[in-house]
């Protein structure tokens, strides 16, 4: 970060206290010994109020202020945290998302660069000593020697709590931030504590009698030191009495990741619409122009080939890039062959890094030593100044969404800003784009870059449909039938199914037809105790149907098998076979996923249920067949983006057959064999399912073609929930008719406020929560909307009233 000294003019910093009580810097008188330290992005601790002491951070200086500010203490972090540039980016993510700026900084700042903060008490008063006691006078004094509490507490044993409050009743003490960094990592190693002649001596002499020293002092006179770890403890300690080995600590430097992928040496020969791709990227980076290019291309077409070569012309040009990642631990390949092509310059953000790991990589990103930085959606967030170029690969993800915490970012959202700002290049990449992105493509805000066919000319698997309205079960008879003659030819079968079952809907079983809601074209959420359907967004509710309106069927069913049930259906049928199961339970425990990954290239498992954590990245040549359990449970989603999600799915899961030498199999069980979304899966046509779904997206009203926030308001009580968010649409409906005129089907207005409507995830962990959700074809005024209507209701920063709980989500990607 630049060493941004401010000049002997500046008296005041701007400081943005880290409790994010106040949005807004407040200017603080700069102390002269602290001019040099009080550096653009340190940590500083700041009074406030009549006896408190804050931790904040400079984020501005001026010379002039408009109120009587008071002093800088002391500084926390002497080590700028962030830039300008950082602070600037910042404040667009906390206006884009609806946060403070400090949920924004958050982001940028690994944990362990600002330590814990221990309490440090410190005199504030003069007291006349003459008139206290014994006691009180020497706390006093150990106070002005710098004692903590806890020493205080351990001197004064049992007086020690009421010491310590006499002291802070009388104004005498006050609490004071203290940073406290952690250490750098280190290890433990052993050296020779002799010279090699007489270390060799020894050897010579030990060799019989004792070989397993004689055996240690010959590593170390081979590799002069060696790691503590792993030497039997007795062999050290003889070894160390004896004077002959010493053991040291020393900064630990571990390989940010294991590189177990050999690239090619040889450099590829580009195909024609690689040349082309890169051409075009190429003359962006050289005329440091910003540009957005999507790259379209199945699995195995070349992507990653093209994003490795503009990554190198970057570097060239002296600058760095920035490749984000869907998940670290479920593309080890991509990111191995950025490793293995640039070496030690590459920064590996791995979710798995430990806090004093992470900061050491933040460093080293900061200070330029890493020019590559890869890593899942946090790491868009990284400190690099001089970035030149941005890839995101697998752009159509939805876990680039944060939708856990504030504040709810797209890394893929924040990696375009940044790419803006920084005048550099940036790549989408996937084999299934976005509706967003490739709408945006088609309107030409992106450039296209199609790269159509697979390198290796491997054919796509063969795809068939089974209707599972003629079927019985959950594994039909086709696709035993298929199992079966895959398993006797010696091929392995991933059997997949949806994580995200939960929201329960309704479905006949006679024709498939799923109840949904006409308005808003989703899918009705089916809520077992009122046995009522519901629709989320604009919160219609139905007594659940007893004959179906489609086929006049009464064989309705809740429906969604879990993996546990298909794992047991599956071991029934085929009792001689390993069969495994990969879910968020079972993939939990650390290297879960390298073991499965294992024992499935060992042919050890047979076959494998799993979600969709099975779906991606894996490139296992024994799978000859994939079935797929149950397309309707994401084409049921009550989320208009089911149909997209179905269709992603689906051809990532088609994409794990038959990589080897023969072309693979691929069944779709489903209940809906003529929805778009199936048909263009089975037929590999992502345009079909494009063509589709665009059109159904104007229709009914929905990204891209308009912007969408949703606000959750849960309540601990039933009552008290529905009233919040009842207040929260009146405020942000206050100014618009929209509802009336939804409801009643003229025109709109615009922005329109959806519900309050109970949220699908009605009840969870003992909080009823409803959802607001505000849309307009204009980005900002659906945000203005929100952000008023936030404002009058709990003021900004949100302060809800106790037992209610306000969620914000901008672009939400997951709507449940
Ligand atoms: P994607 O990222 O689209 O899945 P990759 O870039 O991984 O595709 O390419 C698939 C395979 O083809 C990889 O093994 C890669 O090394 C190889 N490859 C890529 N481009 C070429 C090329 N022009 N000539 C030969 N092999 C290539
Ligand atoms: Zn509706």
């Amino acid at each position: 970060m630049s060493a941004n000294l401010p000049d002997l003019a500046v008296r005041y910093a701007l400081v943005l206290l880290e409790a994010p009580n106040s949005p807004l810097p407040l200017p603080y008188e700069i102390p002269e010994h602290l001019q040099e330290a009080v550096q653009f992005g340190v940590r500083v601790a700041v009074p406030l109020g009549r006896r408190r002491v804050v931790p904040g951070f400079v984020v501005g200086f001026c010379d002039r202020s408009p109120v009587p500010a008071r002093t800088i203490r002391s500084v926390l972090t002497p080590e700028p945290l962030f830039d300008e540039a950082m602070w600037s980016l910042a404040q667009w993510v906390a206006d884009r998302y609806l946060c403070t700026p400090q949920e924004a900084l958050r982001c940028a700042i690994p944990p362990a660069a600002l330590g814990r903060l221990r309490r440090r008490i410190r005199l504030q008063a003069e007291p006349l000593l003459a008139v206290l006691d014994d006691d009180l006078r020497r706390a006093v004094e150990l106070v002005r020697r710098g004692a903590s509490e806890g020493a205080l507490r351990r001197a004064f044993r049992a007086r020690g709590e009421e010491i310590l409050r006499a002291l802070r009743e009388a104004g005498w003490v006050r609490h004071e931030p203290d940073a406290h960094l952690p250490e750098a990592p280190t290890e433990r190693v052993l050296r020779l504590a002799v010279p090699p002649e007489q270390a060799q001596e020894v050897v010579e002499r030990w060799r019989r009698r004792a070989p397993r020293r004689a055996g240690l002092l010959e590593r170390l006179l081979r590799s002069g030191e060696v790691p503590r770890t792993g030497v039997r403890a007795d062999l050290v300690r003889d070894l160390v009495r004896a004077g002959l080995v010493v053991e040291e600590r020393r900064p630990l430097h571990r390989d940010p990741f294991p590189r177990t992928y050999q690239e090619v040496a040889a450099p590829v020969t580009l195909t024609p619409e690689q040349e082309t791709a890169l051409g075009a990227i190429r003359e962006a980076l050289r005329g440091r122009r910003h540009a957005v290019f999507l790259i379209f291309g199945v699995t195995g077409s070349g992507k990653t080939e093209v994003y490795l070569q503009a990554a190198e012309e970057a570097i060239r040009s002296g600058r760095q890039v920035l490749v984000l990642v869907p998940e670290i631990s479920l593309t080890p390949q991509t990111v191995a062959r950025f490793a293995a092509r640039f070496g030690e310059r590459v920064a590996v953000l791995h979710s798995r890094l430990g806090a004093v790991e992470r900061l050491d990589a933040w460093r080293r990103i900061r200070d330029g030593t890493c020019t590559v930085v890869i890593g899942p959606r946090s790491a868009v967030f990284a400190p690099l100044r001089n970035l030149g170029l941005v890839v995101v690969d697998e752009e159509h993800e939805a876990s680039y969404k944060q939708e856990e915490q504030v504040p709810r970012y797209d890394a893929r959202e924040v990696a375009l800003e940044r790419a803006r700002r920084a005048a550099s290049p940036i790549l989408l990449g996937s084999a299934t784009p976005s509706v967003e992105s490739y709408w945006k493509a088609q309107e030409g805000t992106y450039h296209l870059l199609t790269l159509p066919r697979r390198i290796q000319d491997r054919p796509l698997p063969t795809v068939r449909v089974v209707d599972m309205r003629t079927e019985q079960g959950v594994l039909s008879v086709t696709l035993l039938r298929a199992m079966r003659a895959h398993l006797e030819a010696g091929d392995q079968v991933l059997l997949y199914l949806n994580r995200r079952g939960y929201a329960a809907f309704l479905l006949c079983r006679d024709c498939g037809e799923v109840p949904r809601c006409r308005r808003c074209d989703v899918a009705f959420t089916y809520h077992l105790h009122s046995r009522t359907l519901r629709c989320h967004y604009c919160g219609r509710a139905l007594r659940a149907p007893s004959r179906c309106s489609r086929c006049g069927g009464v064989r309705f069913r809740p429906f969604g098998p879990g993996t546990q049930r298909v794992e047991e259906e599956v071991r029934a049928h085929f009792p001689d076979l390993t069969v495994a199961r990969a879910d968020r339970d079972t993939m939990q425990r650390r290297g879960a996923h390298e073991r499965l990954i294992a024992d499935l290239q060992a042919g050890r498992i047979r076959v494998l249920v799993g979600t969709q954590i099975i779906a991606k990245g894996l490139d296992l040549p024994g799978v000859g067949l994939v079935g797929v359990v149950a397309a309707d449970v994401a084409l049921s989603l009550p989320d208009f983006r089911a149909a997209e999600r179905t269709f992603q799915q689906l051809t990532q899961a088609a994409g794990r057959a038959g990589r080897g030498d023969r072309p693979g199999e691929v069944l779709i069980q489903t209940y809906r064999p003529d929805h778009p979304a199936i048909r263009a899966a089975a037929h590999h046509d992502y345009l079909a399912f494009f063509e589709a779904e665009i059109a159904s997206r104007q229709v009914h009203r929905y990204p891209p073609y308009t912007s969408l926030v949703s606000v959750i308001v849960a309540g601990r009580t039933p009552l008290g929930a529905e009233r919040a968010a009842c207040a929260f649409a009146e405020a942000a409906t206050r100014t618009t008719t929209a509802a009336d005129d939804l409801a009643s089907g003229r025109s709109t207005e615009d922005p329109e406020v959806l519900g309050p409507s109970p949220a699908p995830l009605h009840r969870l962990r003992g909080w009823y929560r409803w959802q607001v959700v505000v849309r307009s074809v204009e980005p900002d005024r659906a945000r203005e909307r929100v952000r008023e209507a936030l404002r009058a209701c709990w003021g900004l920063p949100l302060r809800p009233p106790r037992g209610v709980r306000v969620v914000v989500d901008v672009d939400p990607v997951e709507m449940l």
